[in-house]
């Protein structure tokens, strides 16, 4: 029977490098999307290369009709859900206080808190042993951000990372009982094109990482793969900082 891992927002940048990886380790692989199709379906084609399948559900994870809509694709497919990673995510552009306004705060938090939540609650409902599921693997995407906390380019959008790091550490402990391991990964600076919608250059940060150079997306990827792997199985509401020693 095949296995599952659906990422959101794995169309472009550290999703779709995840992607990459699961179909190598093996899993078969639903890359959620918002908008670019033509990035999913090329994906999706590259995954079918290495033998695997690859399902594209377009859904924006900040609404809960839409995600529940893509659960229900995804059931439709056949195969368990072995895991899920909440990686749809998105920056504003660089601004202070004064110049934030509440429809910017209410879309940062529905995309990267709501639709984490929205989605980890899907999950869970298929993958808990409680409701008769297998057990499975949840890896959210944080940020380093969350500890630093933006100051003058977007302290909103770190403090949803913030969110997402309490949820991590709560969840990994409401949901191990029931088979589901927990964990959040915290990237540094990594090179994608998430960075234009800030209107930050992200290569002007270069000298503030101890490494030198900004991460790849494949560097992020690795790490996610191994928590959703069984070698991370005594791994559980951990937060892993993958940033270059940022
Ligand atoms: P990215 O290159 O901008 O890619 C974002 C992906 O999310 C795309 O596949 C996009 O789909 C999808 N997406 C955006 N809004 C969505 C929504 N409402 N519903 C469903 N999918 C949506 O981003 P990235 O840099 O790879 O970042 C991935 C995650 O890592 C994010 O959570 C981000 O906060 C976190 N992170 C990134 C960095 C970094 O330096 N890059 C650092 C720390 C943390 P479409 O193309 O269809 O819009």
């Amino acid at each position: 029977m095949s296995a599952w891992i659906l990422i959101t927002g794995g169309s472009r940048g550290i999703g779709a490098a995840t992607a990459l990886r699961c179909a190598e380790a093996g899993w078969d692989v639903a890359i959620n999307y918002a908008q670019d199709s033509l990035a999913a379906d090329k994906l999706a084609a590259r995954l079918h290369g290495l033998g695997r399948r690859a399902l594209t559900l377009q859904a924006d994870v900040a609404d809960e009709v839409q995600v529940a809509a893509m659960f229900e694709q995804l059931d439709a497919a056949g195969g368990r859900l072995a895991g899920l990673v909440n990686n749809a995510g998105i920056v504003a552009p660089a601004a202070r206080l004064e110049a934030m306004t509440t429809e910017r705060w209410r879309r940062l938090f529905d995309v990267n808190v709501i639709g984490t939540l929205l989605c980890c609650q899907q999950a869970a409902r298929r993958m808990s042993t409680r409701q008769g599921g297998a057990g499975g693997a949840i890896v959210n995407l944080s940020s380093r951000a969350a500890e630093f906390g933006s100051a003058g380019i977007y302290v909103d959008y770190a403090a949803t990372k913030g969110a997402i790091d309490t949820l991590t550490k709560g969840l990994g402990r409401e949901l191990i009982s029931e088979g589901i391991r927990v964990n959040g990964v915290r990237p540094g600076i990594i090179e994608t094109d998430i960075h234009a919608a800030s209107g930050m250059d992200a290569s002007s940060a270069v000298s503030t990482i101890p490494i030198q150079r900004l991460g790849r997306p494949e560097e992020i990827a690795e790490a996610i793969v191994w928590l959703l792997s069984d070698a991370a199985s005594y791994t559980v509401g951990t937060l892993l900082d993958v940033a270059g020693g940022r």
